[in-house]
Formats: C-alpha cells, sequence, structure tokens
C-alpha cells in the first residue's frame, strides 16, 4: 500500500526512523536510571530519620548495600544507553556518509551549491547531537515532574519553591536564547567568512607575494577580521550576562530551600532528614531544565544542520541503482541545449543541437567567451543549469548513475587539477590501480617514459594538487586520467594548452589512438595543427553552434565566405588624401 504523502518521511527522518529500536532502548534506560536518582534522596531519609534516631549498625549497613546496589544499576544504565547511541552514531554516519558525500559533490557542481566540507559538518553536527549530552537532556527532562512531585510529598511549601524556581529557570534561558541566538550566528558566519576569505588567498599566496598584494589584501581581512571580532564580542556580552544571572538564580536556590526546609523543621512540619532529602531532591528536579537549557543552542544548530541536509538530499536524490545501462558506444547527441549560469541574464549556450557518432574527432573552435568550455561541461553532464536534451547513446545523460557512468566517460579540463597521490593513483581516478591500465593510458598519452624518468617511477607522489609537476606534465597526466580504462567519449578542454611540440605530436598520437579505437574524441582548441586530427568541425561563437559539419566541409565553406567577404568589400580608400 502507498504511503499518503503526508505521512511520507523525508531520507533523513528515514534513516533516523530506522533507529527507533535503539531510540526506545535509550528511554527505558533513561527511566531506570531517572527513577534510581532518587536513591540518595531515600537514602538519606533513611539515615536521618531512621538509622540516627534508632542507632541501629545493622540498617544502616543493610540501607547502605541496598543503596550501592541501585547505585550500580543506575551507572550500568547510563553506560548502556551512551553505548547505545555511540553505536547509532557509527552506523547513521555509515548509512549517511556516502549520500550526503554524492550529493554535496553534486550540489557543489551548482555555483550556489553547498560545499562538501559544510554538508559534512552538517552530518557531524547531527550526529553529536544525537549521540551526545544534548540528545539525554531531552531524555531526561521529562522526569523533572517526578522530582517535583515527591518533593510535594515532602512538603508542599518546597514543591512551590520548585516550580517557582523551575519557572524561572525557564524564564531566563528563553530570554538567553532569544538575546543570544542572532548575535551568535552573526558571528559565527563572519567567522566563517574570515576562513573561506583567507582560504581563498592561500590558494593564489604565490601571486600575491610576488607582485607585493599582500599587505593590500590584509587590509581587506582585517575589515573582515574586525566585524568578527564586534560581533562575536557582542555575543560573548550577552552569553556572559546570562551565565552570571543563571548562577545567581542557582545559588539562591539552593541556600533558599534549605533556609526554607529549617523554617519548616522549626515549625515541627518537617524532620531534619526531611529538610536535607528535599534539597537534594530540588537540584535534582532543577538539573534536567538546566541540561536542556545548556543544551538548548546544540539542540537549535543541529535542527538548522538537520533542515540543511535534508534540503540537500531532497534537491539531489539517490539515482536509482536499478538504472543500471550497458556500456554505452560513445553516441553523443545534443537536442535544443540552452545552458544558463547565476547571475546572466542570456544564457551562455543557445539553442545548441548534433549528433556526433562513435569514433567521431570533433575539434570545436571558437573565440575566446564564446561558451566552448560550457559546451564541454554540457557533455559531460556536470553543468547544472541545462534545458534540452543531452543523450548518450540516445538516453538523457542525467538519468545516469555518476559512479557507473565516470568510467565510460574522459574529461580534461582547462585548468587540470590533479590529487595529492602518486601519478598511478591520479591515472587510475584513485580507484583500485590496476597496473596495466594505467600503463596502458600514460602510453596512450606518450607519458610512459617520462613517467619512467621520475624517481619512483608511477609511484612518485605528485604532492597537493599536482604541485611538484611543471603545467605540461600536469597537462599529459590529466590526459592520461582522461583516457584511462578507455572511455567511450574523451572531452578534452584545451589540452594542448601548455605543452610544447612533441607534447602536441605526443596528443595528436592519443588522439589517433582513441579513434582508432571507436572513440568519440571532442577536442576543444585555439591552436590550428590540433584540427588535422579531426573528422569533424565544429565553430561556437557568441554560445551559437555557427558552423558544424565534416571538417573539410566546414573549412571548404569557411573559405568560400571569406572569399566571398573579401569580394564584396568596397577598395581601400587612398591613404593619401589626392589632389583635387
Ligand atoms: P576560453 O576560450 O577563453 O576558455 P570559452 O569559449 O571556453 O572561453 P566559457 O568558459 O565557456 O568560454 O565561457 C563562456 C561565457 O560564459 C563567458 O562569457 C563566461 O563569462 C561565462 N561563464 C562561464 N562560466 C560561468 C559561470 N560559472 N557563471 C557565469 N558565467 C559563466
Amino acid at each position: 500500500m502507498k504511503t499518503p504523502a503526508l505521512f511520507q518521511r523525508s531520507e533523513l527522518m528515514g534513516a533516523l526512523w530506522a533507529f527507533r529500536r535503539e531510540f526506545c532502548i535509550v528511554g527505558l534506560f533513561s527511566a531506570v536510571s531517572n527513577l534510581l536518582m532518587l536513591t540518595p534522596t531515600i537514602y538519606m531519609l533513611q539515615v536521618y530519620d531512621r538509622v540516627l534516631v534508632s542507632q541501629s549498625e545493622l540498617t544502616l549497613l543493610a540501607v547502605s548495600l541496598i543503596c550501592l546496589f541501585l547505585f550500580g544499576i543506575m551507572a550500568i544504565a547510563e553506560w548502556t544507553r551512551s553505548r547505545v547511541l555511540v553505536r547509532a552514531g557509527v552506523r547513521l554516519d555509515e548509512q549517511l556518509g556516502t549520500r550526503v558525500f554524492n550529493a554535496s559533490f553534486e550540489s557543489y557542481l551548482g555555483s550556489s551549491g553547498a560545499s562538501p566540507a559544510r554538508a559534512f559538518g552538517d552530518l557531524l553536527q547531527v550526529r553529536q547531537f544525537l549521540t551526545g549530552q544534548g540528545l539525554f537532556a531531552f531524555f531526561d527532562a521529562p522526569w523533572a515532574p517526578i522530582y517535583v512531585a515527591v518533593t510535594f510529598m515532602l512538603h508542599p511549601m518546597l514543591g512551590m519553591l520548585a516550580i517557582v524556581f523551575a519557572c524561572i529557570q525557564v524564564a531566563l534561558a528563553w530570554f538567553g536564547h532569544r538575546h543570544t541566538v542572532a548575535p551568535a550566528e552573526a558571528a559565527s558566519r563572519a567567522a566563517s567568512e574570515v576562513a573561506v576569505y583567507l582560504q581563498g588567498k592561500l590558494r593564489n599566496s604565490e601571486v600575491l607575494e610576488s607582485m607585493g598584494m599582500v599587505d593590500n589584501l590584509r587590509h581587506r581581512w582585517r575589515e573582515r577580521h574586525q566585524d568578527f571580532l564586534t560581533k562575536n564580542g557582542q555575543a560573548q556580552a550577552v552569553n556572559n550576562r546570562v551565565t552570571a544571572w543563571s548562577k545567581f538564580i542557582r545559588y539562591s536556590q539552593q541556600s533558599l530551600a534549605l533556609g526554607a526546609g529549617a523554617l519548616l523543621v522549626i515549625d515541627g512540619q518537617l524532620s531534619a532528614g526531611g529538610m536535607i532529602a528535599a534539597n537534594v531532591l530540588m537540584s535534582r528536579a532543577l538539573a534536567p531544565i538546566d541540561m536542556l537549557v545548556g543544551s538548548w543552542r546544540g539542540f537549535v544548530s543541529a535542527r538548522a544542520a538537520f533542515e540543511r541536509l535534508e534540503d540537500l538530499l531532497q534537491q539531489f536524490p539517490e539515482r536509482d541503482p536499478a538504472l543500471s545501462r550497458v556500456a554505452p558506444r560513445g553516441q553523443l547527441q545534443l537536442q535544443a541545449v540552452f545552458a544558463g549560469a547565476p547571475g546572466r541574464d542570456t544564457p551562455i549556450l543557445k539553442n545548441i543541437g548534433f549528433t556526433v557518432e562513435p569514433g567521431t574527432v570533433v575539434a570545436v573552435l571558437g573565440p575566446s567567451g564564446s561558451g566552448k568550455s560550457t559546451l564541454a561541461r554540457v557533455m559531460v553532464g556536470i553543468w547544472p543549469d541545462v534545458t534540452g536534451d543531452v543523450l548518450l547513446d540516445g538516453l538523457p545523460l542525467g538519468g545516469w548513475n555518476r559512479l557507473e557512468l565516470g568510467p565510460h566517460l574522459g574529461y580534461l579540463p582547462q585548468d587540470v587539477e590533479l590529487f595529492e597521490g602518486t601519478i598511478a593513483e591520479n591515472i587510475a581516478r584513485f580507484s583500485e590501480v590496476d597496473s596495466d591500465k594505467v600503463i596502458d593510458a600514460a602510453r596512450c598519452a606518450g607519458l610512459h617514459e617520462m613517467i619512467l624518468r621520475f624517481p619512483k617511477g608511477y609511484d612518485t607522489p605528485i604532492g597537493e594538487a599536482g604541485g611538484m609537476l611543471s603545467g605540461g606534465q600536469r597537462q599529459r597526466i590529466g590526459l592520461a586520467r582522461a583516457v584511462y580504462g578507455d572511455p567511450a567519449m574523451v572531452v578534452l578542454d584545451e589540452p594542448n594548452a601548455n605543452l610544447d611540440e612533441p607534447g602536441e605530436a605526443a596528443l595528436m598520437n592519443t588522439v589517433a589512438q582513441l579513434k582508432a579505437k571507436g572513440k568519440t574524441v571532442f577536442l576543444i582548441t585555439h591552436r590550428p595543427g590540433a584540427i588535422g586530427a579531426a573528422d569533424h568541425l565544429m565553430i561556437l561563437n557568441n554560445g551559437v553552434l555557427v558552423a558544424n559539419g565534416p571538417r573539410d566541409a566546414v573549412i571548404g565553406a569557411l573559405k568560400q565566405q571569406s572569399a566571398q567577404s573579401q569580394a564584396s568589400e568596397p577598395p581601400h580608400p587612398p591613404l593619401t588624401p589626392q589632389p583635387a
């Protein structure tokens, strides 16, 4: 039977719902531990009002042994509930880690997307709250009325006093919450802005240092930092005020409760044991409220993190694993494709349509800013804002499970990003390194001999972001990574930008090998030399495909066009003025 939409759980709620048994166990053990928290009170009553009156050592021994036994059970209950939650936390992480990882990477492709680091921060926050003291506060708080009820049983006036203090504490917490949340959030936003700013600049530290820009940027950083300090100071000030008031109330409550008890003892309405017990009981009754107040901020930020995660998972649902498809041959079809970007009124690509058969080498040309790199991203399915159809072997690219599609695609972006690891790991796309495939890819990219000259050959670590390699070497390793595992379609975005002549010759050789294997190759380039390797030419201008067809036909048409325009141009006016 289908669940009505109203009762349908979100993916994240569903993941939590799977832990209902654990939460029930925690509830049960919380009940045991909270009930047993009455033990010290009852013990105190027994010692003062029974043992001291009867002077019986045997009674004292019996009462003490029972008390120790109950404390033992209480400790076991608390330990068990902590253990249950810690294990649940690890399982929750295992269940959601991969999903959050994939969804956050997908979302990051859209420029407005959350960074994977933040998504993981959110997951950590939710997990820490659900498996830490914060949650215990929620399980313990409902027991506060029981302690108040027992205080009432000792004397109604003491019970009333407990209620009054509980109300004051809740009111103070509410006041604190209202006045501290906004400044605290502003301070944390400012702190993360400063961190992001610094991180961005550190990435370009060479440029900053070489051109003496550090000082100029330090002023900008200082402004942001000052903003953070001010906001943090405001948040701290409110927090300190609330904490001071809270302390005042707690101490007052302890002493006043004892004073009120003493009054009742003088009046003969309460025993001395009852007075002390009531004092302990009142502190116990207020402890969960105190804890709840203390963990409220954690709860609020965990709830916000939970909502962000829920949004993220809803926006990027899990790809259906049943959608497993046969390996594509490499036919690519674009139909009425428009690609936009946030902050732009007009699309970057306008009404692009073409079909490229497997085994075709396509050179994509066009002036700078005409949309070639955007087209490359659309073709490998990583441009977020696309309308129209992008079909690989007739099936929409977006419907593929990305993990499954990845090995069938090769992509060399303009800014080659390599990752910390060895050359072999980078070429093998960080999957399990298959030496034969790695060497094949390196050979195909004309890189094998060069790699062997490195100190540790394929096992040479390349440093963070490939920092230990030259621009040309990085580009060629990127090329080997793109052709690793013989993907059906390879998109190379200016692969020759950093290459010297031998490098370019090796690239042409790579393209020829891919063609011979029946792969589809898109070669985005500025260099006319690369056109020789292409069967097909596409020319983009201002986001529009102005020419598309077999290479020679397109070149012929272009030549004809230029000859016609030359013929129709008026002759140049004479450069020197003619005598009249
Ligand atoms: P080049 O040859 O210089 O690399 P290109 O033909 O590859 O240029 P693209 O990088 O595709 O051009 O950019 C095409 C247009 O899209 C440019 O005007 C650019 O400003 C714009 N553009 C590219 N990426 C984005 C983005 N993420 N957000 C907004 N506009 C973008």
